[in-house]
């Protein structure tokens, strides 16, 4: 009797979340999770192309902030979920590409347990400190760094988020040793940072734009090729004596796998609206994010990322040394 109630149960919960033919959907509104706190990198960009995606499916988008372990308790909620397109998530660089490598016992696979929608902006990383930090320059701030690291803060975002595997990564190509202060966002540690509380830490220039501008932090260096448009004054890692310290974000869409052919393509196409739209473009480029052009953007260029950044990120993390307790 029981054997029958349970395979009954079991019957009907597969029933209610296998691959079905959705010609409606959506006929409510749309959860993306965003895997860290309101106000940061994350939140900002789910922010503005789900607004224009909400727009082209005729249902809100509501975004919810589902922090934790460096973005990776969202993630595993997203994964967990329904696969009926009613909740998606907003991923990125860490909890799709870095995380794999920190969590001995991740509970998802990032190129296997999702759908890929697109990716939604590229976020070149920068080097901040607090706008009273005593340097001026990349060399100053890594002669600093090194000479006083013991009583220096960082402010990062969870194990395997961004901010924490991009210095990581600067931790141990100057070789210094600083204290680690992880946040639920890279929101709240930028509020530190700004009220001087922590002392520095590498985050996605999407959240730092308007700060640097008014100068309540300093930007050391933006890591990448070429300087960005939205900061024009603010050197290259290149430029600035660190040529190696090449680091650049991302922020994607996902569905949990097994959601519906018709769904996700209707995802991927509200996606695709938002990023060529230009009052979206216009705000992701005022905040210095990259927009994904071609097949960069949809969902095979996601897969792909995807495998790319898990085989690039795993060994060099690995060499660091660094896991989640
Ligand atoms: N992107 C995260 C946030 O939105 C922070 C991080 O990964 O460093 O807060």
């Amino acid at each position: 009797m029981k054997k029958t109630i349970l395979a009954a149960a079991a019957a009907l919960g597969l029933a209610a979340t296998s691959a079905q033919a959705q010609p409606n959907w959506p006929t409510r509104p749309v959860t993306m999770i965003v895997p860290f706190a309101a106000g940061g990198p994350t939140d900002v960009v789910a922010r503005i192309v789900g607004e224009h995606m909400s727009r082209t499916l005729g249902q809100q988008i509501v975004i919810e902030n589902v922090a934790g372990a460096g973005g990776t308790t969202g993630i595993t909620r997203a994964k967990q979920a329904a696969p009926d397109g009613y909740t998606i998530a907003m991923g990125h660089m860490g909890t799709h590409g870095a995380a794999p490598a920190l969590y001995p016992n991740l509970r998802y696979d990032p190129a296997k347990d999702f759908e890929p929608i697109g990716v939604a902006a590229g976020t070149p990383i920068l080097i901040v400190t607090k706008k009273d930090f005593p340097a001026n320059s990349l060399k100053e701030f890594i002669d600093y760094v090194k000479a006083n690291g013991a009583k220096l803060n960082e402010a990062h975002a969870g194990v395997g988020s961004v901010s924490h595997t991009t210095c990581t990564l600067l931790q141990s190509m100057i070789d210094a040793k600083f204290t680690r202060v992880a946040y639920r966002g890279t929101g709240p540690a930028l509020n530190d940072l700004v009220a001087g509380q922590v002392d520095f830490g590498c985050d996605q220039i999407v959240n730092l734009v308007p700060q640097i501008q008014a100068g309540t932090i300093k930007a050391m260096a933006i890591a990448t090729a070429e300087r960005s448009a939205s900061l024009p004054n603010v050197p290259t890692t290149k430029e600035a004596g660190l040529p190696d310290y090449q680091v650049s974000a991302w922020n994607a869409v996902f569905a949990p796998k097994g959601t519906p052919k018709e769904i996700t393509a209707k995802l991927a196409d509200a996606l695709d609206k938002a990023l060529s739209d230009e009052n979206v473009r216009k705000r992701l480029h005022e905040l210095g994010g990259v927009i994904p052009e071609g097949a960069d953007r949809g969902p095979q260029g996601l897969q792909k990322l995807v495998e790319t950044e898990v085989a690039r990120w795993t060994p060099v993390l690995k060499a660091a040394g660094v896991t989640a307790q």
